[in-house]
């Protein structure tokens, strides 16, 4: 866990979070601040700070992320609707939490 990233304590479940979906190396949460009828967050479990920070070898977990986005439009039933899959990157990016995760919207047109 990287002290003080609310995602590694989420993670850790040193800090609470309403749990999706979990595997040894992906989590995915509600975002408390929901922007859209359904919005979760998925993250790996392990700390990388942003897509910035991604080296080759992280291409299977990042993957492993995209999947779980797909298990979750399947499981919250809007695979066929659809759905966004967003990942903000850096401060002009519009990232506030430096922990890599991917924003699963659904359900607002
Ligand atoms: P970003 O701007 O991409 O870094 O988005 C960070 C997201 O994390 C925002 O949508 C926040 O609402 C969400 N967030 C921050 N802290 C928490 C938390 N403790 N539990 C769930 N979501 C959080
Ligand atoms: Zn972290």
């Amino acid at each position: 866990m990287t002290d003080g990233c609310v995602f590694c304590r989420i993670a850790a479940r040193a800090t609470p979070a309403d749990i999706e979906y979990e595997d040894e190396a992906v989590l995915a949460f509600k975002d408390i601040y929901p922007k859209a009828p359904v919005h979760l967050l998925i993250i790996p479990k392990r700390h990388i700070g942003s897509i910035a920070q991604l080296e080759p070898g992280d291409a299977e977990l990042v993957g492993r992320c995209v999947l779980v986005a797909r298990a979750l439009g399947e499981r919250t039933g809007y695979a066929e609707r659809g759905y966004r899959l967003a990942c903000n990157c850096g401060p002009e990016g519009g990232q506030v939490v430096y922990h890599l995760h991917f924003h699963f919207t659904a359900g607002r047109r």
